[in-house]
């Protein structure tokens, strides 16, 4: 639990909590831990303390609110960051409930580092048979994240896709590109991460290019750019190793602009977008990649109560490439 920003994680005994109308109780298998995290315990996002974070969570459902029907006890499921919409403003009407500003998520009903988490039955979405725990965990904000870059890239048989920032999802993001059948460039700042991205099925690894854009189109340029880096001169370089008609796609937070030369973006008929999670097709997009063995993260697995071991090293940048918490109960 997080009781005030840049304090470690306290452990606190609370009652079980009892699943309301449309919740599912879940007893935590695995539980991924994500850069948001740092960004929420150093208190650059503000939230409401004290908190119980973790939204990467898997586990099996141990009991039933009135009126869940889809969902049954001993199912696996993983809980997104957006379980449910207010059902009643525009984004819920027209569209989904991920646009709805007063959407219920983990911090309306606490999060996945604990032993038993509440969810609404509608952020639930059933596990592969098969999938391991601590595979499926980091899936559920990472993997979900770069599988809708990946989508929102509308691409094409034969693109070829560069990958930019080489963390928690641009691991991911890489190995979807090339489960897709691109040829796929890693574009990274740290040189002895080479031999485990090109391990990870990367056709060549971009490594501390000045001028990323530059490197990339003297290398005949991409088609697509998916992005978890949230250095924005970068991707505003990056913008430059796009072949006429590509796709930067966005998935990192940041206060910088990116700069769009309107010149390149005529001439080139590119297209800048962003990218959140986005349907949940995408989410089970990834989970059936993962129980096929053609994705699979790259984990740093602790205890739960190494918990603060796990978020030290996290925000020291340290982490390879994703943290888990594999909960004692596991199996
Ligand atoms: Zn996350
Ligand atoms: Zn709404």
């Amino acid at each position: 639990m997080l009781t005030k920003v840049n304090h470690p994680f306290k452990m606190q005994e609370v009652q079980d909590p009892v699943p309301g109308p449309g919740q599912v109780l879940i007893r935590i298998a695995a539980s991924g831990l994500c850069g948001t995290d740092i960004h929420i315990w150093r208190g650059e996002y503000r939230l409401p303390l004290p908190l119980v974070l973790g939204h990467e969570p898997v586990g099996t459902i141990e009991g039933l609110g009135p009126g869940v029907k889809s969902l049954r006890n001993g199912d696996r499921v993983g809980v997104s960051w957006t379980q449910g919409g207010c059902g009643r403003c525009i984004s819920c009407r027209e569209v989904e409930p991920k646009y709805c500003e007063t959407a219920i998520t983990w911090v309306a009903n606490g999060g996945g580092n604990a032993d038993l988490m509440l969810a609404e039955a509608t952020g639930c979405t059933l596990l592969p048979e098969g999938l391991e725990w601590t595979t499926a965990a980091p899936l559920l904000c990472a993997g979900f994240t770069v599988m809708s870059g990946y989508r929102n890239a509308a691409p094409r048989p034969g693109d070829r896709v560069a990958v930019l920032g080489m963390g928690g999802l641009g691991h991911l993001a890489l190995q979807v590109a090339k489960a897709r059948g691109h040829e796929v460039i890693a574009v990274t700042s740290t040189p002895d991460k080479r031999p485990e991205l090109l391990a990870l099925g990367a056709d060549a690894v971009l490594v501390g290019a000045d001028h990323v854009g530059k490197a990339l189109w003297e290398q005949g340029g991409v088609d697509v750019i998916l992005s978890t880096s949230n250095a924005m001169d970068q991707n505003s370089r990056a913008l430059h190793g796009l072949r006429p008609e590509g796709r930067f796609v966005s998935m990192a937070v940041g206060q910088e602009p990116i700069a769009v030369p309107p010149t390149l973006l005529l001439t080139r008929q590119l297209v800048v977008q962003g990218s959140m999670q986005n349907h949940r097709r995408d989410l089970v997009e990834i989970l059936d990649l993962a129980a096929t063995g053609a994705v699979r993260p790259r984990v740093e697995t602790y205890a739960f109560d190494e918990i603060n071991t796990a978020l030290r090293r996290l925000a020291d940048r340290q982490v390879r490439f994703r943290a888990v918490i594999e909960m004692p109960r596991a199996s």
